[in-house]
């Protein structure tokens, strides 16, 4: 990714009572999920020419989006935009069945860059529905992973939306009911909504596995432990990432003063460093590392530059990626076969 220019020394140093720092949490940014489906485009882009396709915005995140449009991406909403034959590349967030149909009716060669761990969670939805249970599926209304869920058991699939729709909800059985959830949500507020759902339906059934990926989870547990010390959370991340949305909101649960999102450096307004010592910094699974990089220089300016990481695991899971591009135009195995070209960057040394 390249480099935001950036509008330097913007940001003024002003005297605070106690020594300025920040505390940069880890793991931050690109989860393996994110990573491949971003190959996923420049590889298809690679391999096929421009342009390629690619059914909603890739992962949430407005700068990788532009920048993989100068390369040669064409977002589209729809299937139906697409010309007959071209190739196109469905989002980490996944598609529901429609969608892939309506694809191959058009003739699309389609390269599915869903997340294997949202593609869990489909298989998860045919599967209860097979053994027909509701499925109580926690998620937000309107966002892409939810319609691509909702869209593999559609009959036998409802939305909850927040704690407060539990009391709301009609089912037929209350005895053969299981949840579900999209995979970027509040850790904390998904397991009170699963206790309310408990309260209602005692024999809820809980899926196989906790459906919230490791990623989110990852980066609300580091930025838990960074907004406790914090004055002031600064979490990049774009404005529809899910997971970036639920960073600020955990920040500011767990002791942050003030925490604000930005996409891009030049958005941090100087008002929000009056009086503050510590700033914590963090970035959203769809968060590109050169982002926090601008951030962390524009901090510097203000007389932040002392960084210290907050580490609360360590990431180093990979996917393979979509099938299609294992392999290049003369069959040779790709390089790139597996994820994972950032994981965690050592951010001092692209500084
Ligand atoms: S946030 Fe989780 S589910 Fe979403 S793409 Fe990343 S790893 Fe996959």
């Amino acid at each position: 990714m390249p480099r935001v220019p950036a509008l330097r020394n913007r940001l003024k140093d002003t005297p605070v009572t106690g020594s300025k720092r920040v505390l940069l949490a880890a793991p931050r940014g690109y989860c393996a999920g994110v990573d491949r489906a971003v190959i996923a485009v420049e590889k298809a882009l690679e391999r096929f020419g421009a342009p390629v396709y690619v059914r909603k915005q890739i992962v949430h995140n407005i700068h990788v989006v532009s920048t993989l449009e100068k390369k040669g991406a064409i977002f589209v909403d729809d299937v139906e935009e697409v010309p007959t034959g071209s190739h196109i590349v469905f989002s980490a967030h996944g598609v529901s069945p429609a969608v892939v149909k309506g694809a191959a009716d058009r003739e699309l060669d389609a390269i599915d860059a869903t997340c294997p761990l949202v593609t869990k969670v489909h298989r998860e939805a045919v599967r209860f529905a097979k053994q027909d249970f509701e499925i109580l599926l926690i998620g937000h209304h309107g966002h892409e992973e939810v319609e691509g869920t909702m869209g593999h058991a559609p009959e036998r699939t409802t939305l909850v939306g927040s704690p407060a729709d539990v009391a709301n909800i009609v089912v037929q059985n209350p005895d053969h009911v299981v949840w579900l959830s999209q995979t970027t949500l509040s850790v904390d507020e998904t397991m009170e909504t699963v206790r309310l759902l408990r309260e209602r339906f005692p024999n809820l059934q809980d899926p196989p596995s906790d459906d919230i990926c490791y990623a989110t989870t990852n980066r609300q547990v580091a930025i838990r432990k960074v907004a406790a010390e914090a004055d002031l959370v600064i979490v990049v991340g774009s404005s529809n990432s899910s997971n970036t949305m639920r960073l600020v909101d955990v920040a500011l649960e767990y002791g942050a003063k003030a925490a604000y999102r930005v996409d891009y450096a030049s958005e941090i307004q100087q008002e929000w460093l009056d009086g503050v010592t510590t700033v914590g910094v963090t970035s959203g699974a769809s968060v590109p590392e050169v982002l926090v990089q601008e951030v962390l220089d524009d901090l510097a300016d203000a007389g932040y530059g002392d960084v210290s990481q907050v580490v609360t695991a360590e990431e180093d899971l990979m996917f393979s990626l979509p099938k299609e591009l294992r392999k290049d135009a003369d069959g040779n195995a790709d390089e790139r076969g597996l994820g994972g070209r950032v994981r965690q960057l050592d951010w001092q040394k692209n500084r």
